[in-house]
């Protein structure tokens, strides 16, 4: 799977870092004094490095568990968000990731204890009230699963920490970690969809929307507390179509009544990033369309996108009410 894992001196011993290199002993193992070495250097191209990443094994040293902007998450006021690695094995078109590094090596912190640790200080700061922390920020939560097994340690971790909420955000089809454990009330799977039309010009890599349909049908068999989110929302010429036929797809496939949430927000990226990502994929008929800026943002001009929200809104109130339906207008 990898042909180099690249090593931080500081954790070349530690017990996740062994593992993983026993796990994968065919690859060439190459040490750095930290990974910001070989990870931020100018002159890297992602679309190239996005062929055969390598995997960099590092330790995260501050800010591991920040709070989320104003506007973000799903009802609660205190949300905060956290990412265990950087980068993604799928490569969606319009993924901000790809306009914000200029590497896609996958870099896993090992250091999961020291997150924990984090978390725990933010809810003894919140005197334990309910606290949101959103995980697949900078990685999509399940999709590397069998390397970081990230659920495997997490879970457990917020098993016993009711006030704590977790969102494993994805569009992965890695659920076995899950099947294999007894739903917690305090974890919410959220998977992410676009039309199929969409997906299949745009996912590259991500499981068909049938087969992450099908996963969270078995999550909420099981009892667990499964997310929607549509999220970024694609305008094309025929977007009516294509999400009314999205939406009655995903409802004869899963429970309504066992819907934790259902989030939205239209395709937005901070400037910076869309340029990179544009000239990344100058043919990409994605960034084709009419765009404006707003406050540093790139997305559709508001006509489009208060059309966009309003028709998707309106469609899902036909299955879910109201009080599930959160819009998101920040960063994604
Ligand atoms: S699944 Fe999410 S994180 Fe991964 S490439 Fe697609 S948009 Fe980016």
């Amino acid at each position: 799977m990898f042909n180099t894992i690249y090593i931080e001196e500081q954790v070349a011993n530690h017990p996740r870092t062994r593992e993983l290199c026993a796990r994968f002993p065919q690859a060439a193992r190459v040490s750095c004094q930290r990974y910001g070495e070989v990870f931020n250097p100018r002159a890297q191209n992602f679309r190239l490095q996005k062929q055969q990443p390598a995997l960099i094994l590092a330790s995260k040293h501050r800010h591991r568990v920040l709070a989320a902007p104003n506007g973000y998450g799903i009802g609660s006021s205190s949300n905060y968000y956290f990412s265990h690695m950087l980068n993604c094995l799928y490569d969606c078109r319009y993924c901000f990731l790809q306009g914000m590094y200029r590497s896609a090596h996958y870099v896993l912190y090992v250091n999961y204890e020291d997150f924990g640790s984090d978390i725990d200080c933010i809810l003894a700061d919140n005197n334990d009230t309910d606290c949101w922390f959103f995980s697949g920020y900078d990685c999509d939560s399940l999709a590397l699963e069998p390397v970081s097994e990230f659920t495997q340690h997490f879970l457990p971790f917020f098993a016993t920490r009711p006030t704590a909420h977790l969102e494993l955000r994805t569009k992965s089809t890695q659920i076995r970690s899950l099947l294999h454990r007894e739903p917690l009330p305090n974890v919410v799977v959220a998977f992410s969809f676009t039309p199929g039309e969409m997906h299949r010009a745009l996912e590259h890599r991500v499981p068909t929307v049938e087969r992450r349909l099908d996963a969270m049908a078995q999550l909420q068999q099981a009892g667990w507390l499964t997310g929607l989110r549509f999220d970024p929302l694609i305008y094309q010429d025929n977007y009516r179509e294509q999400y009314r036929r999205l939406f009655r797809q995903v409802f004869e496939h899963l429970d309504a009544d066992r819907l934790h949430s259902v989030s939205l927000g239209t395709f937005r990226l901070p400037r910076a990033y869309f340029k990179n990502i544009v000239q990344l994929y100058p043919d990409e008929p994605l960034f084709a369309g009419a765009f404006a800026e707003t406050c540093g943002m790139v997305s559709y001009p508001p006509e489009l996108e208060q059309e966009l929200n309003a028709f998707c809104t309106e469609e899902l109130l036909r299955y879910i009410p109201e009080q599930l339906l959160f819009p998101c207008s920040l960063a994604a």
